[in-house]
């Protein structure tokens, strides 16, 4: 499971990964539940796509 982007730590607050925004430390790294709910999803429905892809070497 991905835990944390695989990105450069830096001293300060670092933008909402969803908005921008600076995040908050209740939820970190996200400014807000909202966009970590909406991260969430994006991330699940990628976590989908992958696996649940069809082979695309469809040989008939
Ligand atoms: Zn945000």
């Amino acid at each position: 499971m991905p835990a944390e982007p695989a990105k450069p730590k830096r001293n300060g607050a670092k933008p909402c990964p969803v908005c921008g925004k600076p995040a908050t430390a209740e939820s970190h790294p996200f400014c807000s539940e909202r966009c970590r709910d909406v991260d969430l999803n994006r991330w699940l429905s990628g976590a989908y796509a992958i696996p649940g892809r069809p082979a695309d070497d469809e040989e008939d």
